[in-house]
């Protein structure tokens, strides 16, 4: 089966027999290891100076490094402003309420771009890759910091690291398996990181990782397949690389199906390269292309919310290439035959 679904991915053989090593014990220093250098290859993924950042791992998905984020790198007393415009910038404003941080919700059309730039880096729920540069610059000017939600796209889009803090997790753009996130930020704001939850505390996880320590059971098998991931990112030329893979394959994806009249939702230009959202075709519903993929071995992805009736997307994360591609449009030529 292959998995056309926004995380998590496929895998590849090498991440996959990983999974297979011995057993360990977390407080091991062979655990402490590939902590070490999982942390060590986050930063450099994106050529930062490890004297300034550091990457706090967690167990748990993406969202649990976004709520990490919220709860520990908003100061104690400050306010948040929340730029939404799908259903992860909502979840950021439920996470906010949740702690009862101060905050304000700017909404927008969820098919719309913002106005200002955006918190949500790729909004996957319509493929949107939010064009941070002008919010980043205003926040710069006034002393604000941007907290930047790039789940999915840390590995596969540039980055903006200059607000001050960013939560990604292993099982998207870089291909480990569902079970570890991460959040990286500097150095002296995790030091002084506000104290609003106990397993998610930023500053706590930050401080034991840098002494080799980790102060609950992290999900060690899913460590192994992070660092085989994150190794084979490398060797693959890292981000660069990998947005160049997306994008080829991602548009062989849009002109097949251009080809069969079924329509992007979003231009090229505004879509990411890690997924893109598409209009069902007429007189089709999801449930039926969905059945009728899966049979071929794919799985497909619904819109969200009150999009569902009208789109379905398609992620080209994890090991794809282009005859798998070729294979899905060939699968949709029989379908609206
Ligand atoms: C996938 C995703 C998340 C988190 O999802 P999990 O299911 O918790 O891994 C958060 N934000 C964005 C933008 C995402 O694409």
């Amino acid at each position: 089966m292959l998995l056309l679904n926004p995380g998590p991915v496929t895998l590849t053989e090498r991440v996959r027999q990983s999974l297979l090593q011995t057993d360990l014990c977390h407080r091991e220093p062979e655990f402490f290891d590939l902590q070490d250098e999982a942390k060590k290859r986050f930063v450099a993924a994106y050529a930062l100076d490890p004297a300034v950042w550091n990457a706090v791992l967690m167990t748990g998905s993406g969202t649990a490094a976004v709520e990490s984020m919220i709860a520990g790198l908003v100061p104690e007393g400050g306010r948040l402003l929340v730029v939404e415009n799908g259903v992860y910038g909502d979840r950021i404003a439920q996470i906010a309420k949740q702690y009862g941080i101060d905050h304000e919700v700017v909404k927008y059309e969820w098919m719309q771009a913002l106005d200002i730039d955006a918190i949500i880096h790729h909004e996957t729920t319509t493929g949107r890759l939010n064009a941070i540069e002008q919010l980043s610059r205003a926040c710069k000017e006034r002393g604000v910091g941007l907290l930047l939600d790039a789940v999915s796209s840390f590995g596969a889009e540039a980055i903006d690291f200059d607000g001050g803090g960013i939560a990604a997790t292993a099982n998207k753009c870089l291909h480990g398996v569902p079970g570890t996130a991460f959040v990286i930020a500097r150095r002296d704001a995790l030091a002084k990181a506000a104290s609003r939850t106990y397993y998610l505390g930023i500053a706590r996880l930050a401080k034991l990782q840098d002494e080799r320590n980790t102060p609950f059971t992290p999900s060690v098998h899913a460590y192994y397949a992070l660092v085989e991931a994150l190794r084979e990112f490398e060797e693959e030329g890292g981000w660069r690389a990998r947005h160049q893979r997306y994008a080829r394959l991602a548009e062989q994806v849009r002109s097949g199906l251009a080809n069969l009249g079924i329509e992007s939702a979003l231009s090229p230009a505004e879509s990411s390269v890690v997924l893109r959202a598409y209009r069902l075709p007429k007189g089709v519903t999801y449930e039926t292309l969905y059945d009728a993929l899966k049979a071929k071995g794919f799985v497909i992805y619904a819109g969200q919310g009150g999009l569902s009736k009208e789109l379905f997307r398609i992620s080209t994360m994890g090991a794809l290439d282009a005859n798998d591609m070729d294979r899905l449009i060939s699968s949709f030529v029989e379908l609206l035959r």
